[in-house]
C-alpha cells in the first residue's frame, strides 16, 4: 500500500487542488452524454417543458440529490438521454464538454459516446456522430486538434492559447443487436480520418450477452481500431473472462473480478481505466480505501485516471487526481508521473503521444 497521506502531504489541501489543476492531464474514458453540464440540463429542462415525462422540478432535485445513491445516477443518466436526442443539443453539449475538460489542463480528451438513430428527430447514426464533429469545430476558447495529420481546426496562432487533442470512441450498447453493434464499428472506419480512434463496449452491465457484440468486437479488431471494453462492473466470472480472452487494448473499471482473473489481468498487462468517483459513487466498491487502485498501483500495473461522467457524477479530471493523492498518499513525482503514463495508452497515432510527452517534459520543470 502507498504511504498514508498524512505522511507524504506535501502541501495543503487547497494547494493540492490547485496543483492538480496545474498538472497536464489525458482523458481516456468520459462519456459524452454523462458529461453534460449541470446549467445545460436545467436549461434543456426548461425549454423541453413539463410534459409529465420530465418536470423541472424533480430535475432540480435530481441534481441535488446526485450521488446520493445508485438508483439516482440511473435515473438521472435516462434523463440525460431523454434531453440529448436532436442534433442541437448533441452539439451544444459536445462543444461545451471539451471547452470544461480543456479548462481544466486536460491535454488530451478521448471523448466516448454511442451513435443513436432517432427517426423522430431525422437523425441517423451518421448524423449524430455530424452533429458531435460540428460541436468539436464550435469550440472557440481553446485550439482543437481532432485530425492531427494537418486537417485539424482552424489554430488561432495565439500561442497562449490551450491546444487540447480530441479523438472519438464510438460506443455499442450492450443491449444492441449484432447488426447494430456491426454498424457502429462500420461507422467508426468510415469516421477514422476525422478522429475516431475506437470501439467501446459499455451500458448497463446486467444486460446483453457477450456474444452478440463479439461479431462487432472481432470486426473492429480486423480493420485496426482500438478497442476498450467496461468490464467487471457486476459479477459476471463468464463474462470477464471472455474480455480478457479477448484481450482489448484496454479495459474499463475492472472492480468486481475474482482472484484468478485478478491474476490473469495483470499478467496480461492490459491498461486500466480508474474511475474512482464514479465507482464509489455508483457503490460498485464500497469506499475508497477499498479501491483496487491501491493494488494496481503498488503491482505496477498500466492505467489511467478518468471521469467517466463528469456531469452524473459531479466530477473533473483535476478532482480524480486530487481523490488519488489524498486517498493514498501520493506525492508530486508519482502524481506527475500517474498522469504522463496515460500516453502509453491512448488509442491516438506516434504523432500524437510525441506530442503530449513533449508537452509533460516542458511542465516537469515548473511542476515539480
Ligand atoms: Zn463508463
Amino acid at each position: 500500500m502507498i504511504a498514508r497521506v498524512t505522511e507524504t502531504m506535501e502541501f495543503s489541501n487547497t494547494e493540492l487542488r490547485e496543483w492538480c489543476r496545474e498538472l497536464p492531464k489525458v482523458e481516456l474514458h468520459t462519456h459524452l452524454n454523462g458529461s453534460i453540464r449541470d446549467s445545460t440540463l436545467l436549461e434543456l429542462v426548461k425549454n423541453h417543458g413539463d410534459n409529465g415525462i420530465i418536470v423541472s422540478k424533480d430535475v432540480e432535485h435530481m441534481i441535488l440529490e446526485k450521488g446520493t445513491s445508485l438508483r439516482k445516477c440511473f435515473d438521472l443518466f435516462a434523463v440525460y438521454h431523454v434531453l440529448t436526442t436532436d442534433h442541437e443539443t448533441v452539439k451544444r453539449i459536445t462543444k461545451e464538454v471539451v471547452e470544461d475538460f480543456a479548462a481544466d489542463n486536460c491535454i488530451y480528451l478521448e471523448l466516448r459516446t454511442t451513435p443513436k438513430n432517432n427517426e423522430a428527430k431525422g437523425m441517423t447514426k451518421r448524423s449524430y456522430m455530424q452533429a458531435v464533429i460540428d460541436g468539436l469545430k464550435a469550440v472557440d476558447i481553446v485550439d482543437v486538434d481532432l485530425w492531427g495529420c494537418g486537417l485539424n481546426n482552424e489554430e488561432s496562432g495565439d500561442t497562449r492559447r490551450k491546444k487540447i487533442f480530441v479523438r472519438l470512441l464510438l460506443s455499442i450498447n450492450r443491449s444492441e443487436a449484432t447488426s447494430s453493434a456491426i454498424d457502429t464499428v462500420n461507422l467508426a472506419m468510415e469516421m477514422k480520418d476525422v478522429g475516431v480512434v475506437g470501439i467501446d463496449l459499455s451500458g448497463d452491465p446486467t444486460v446483453g450477452q457477450w456474444e452478440t457484440v463479439l461479431p462487432a468486437l472481432k470486426l473492429a479488431r480486423e480493420l485496426g481500431l482500438s478497442v476498450t471494453l467496461h468490464c467487471g462492473e457486476v459479477r459476471n466470472s463468464k463474462e470477464i473472462q471472455a474480455m480478457l480472452d479477448f484481450n482489448p487494448e484496454r479495459l474499463g473499471h475492472v472492480c468486481l473480478l475474482a482472484d484468478e482473473e485478478w491474476d490473469r489481468l495483470k499478467s496480461l498487462v492490459i491498461p486500466v481505466e480508474i474511475c474512482l468517483t464514479s465507482n464509489i459513487m455508483t457503490q460498485t466498491i464500497p469506499s475508497i480505501e477499498l479501491h483496487h487502485f491501491a493494488d494496481l498501483y503498488k503491482s505496477e500495473h498500466p492505467m489511467s485516471l478518468c471521469t467517466d461522467d463528469t456531469g452524473l457524477f459531479s466530477t473533473t479530471l483535476s478532482n480524480e487526481y486530487y481523490k488519488a493523492a489524498l486517498s493514498f498518499g501520493l506525492g508530486k513525482e508519482e502524481m506527475f508521473k500517474l498522469a504522463q503514463e496515460a500516453v502509453n495508452f491512448v488509442f491516438a497515432d506516434e504523432s500524437v503521444k510525441q506530442h503530449l510527452t513533449q508537452k509533460f517534459e516542458e511542465a516537469k520543470g515548473q511542476m515539480l
